[in-house]
């Protein structure tokens, strides 16, 4: 993946979710959190060996994800 910080961002009508994919420890906290289902783990891993986050779908920017992440990986951007 390299040694450049890769950051994976979902925009959607009403916001965006920006992930740093090599903070992500693969958890999964966010995913079963999501209201909408729209993030769920890739089957790659990142620089650290770990499954990472990818999101697709609509996002509501109810910033569940960002609340729950340990690493504080994810960032929700809301739409005016
Ligand atoms: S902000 Fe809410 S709807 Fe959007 S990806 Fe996070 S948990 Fe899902
Ligand atoms: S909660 Fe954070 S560390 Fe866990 S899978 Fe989601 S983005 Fe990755």
């Amino acid at each position: 993946m390299g040694a450049l910080r890769l950051v994976v961002r979902l925009f959607s009508f009403m916001s965006s979710v920006e992930i740093e994919v090599e903070k992500c420890k693969g958890c999964g906290l966010c995913v079963s959190v999501c209201p909408k289902g729209v993030l769920k783990m890739f089957d790659d891993t990142n620089d650290h060996g770990y499954f990472y986050l990818v999101s697709d779908g609509d996002c509501s920017g109810c910033r569940n994800c960002y609340l729950v992440c340990p690493d504080a990986c994810v960032s929700v951007f809301r739409k005016k």
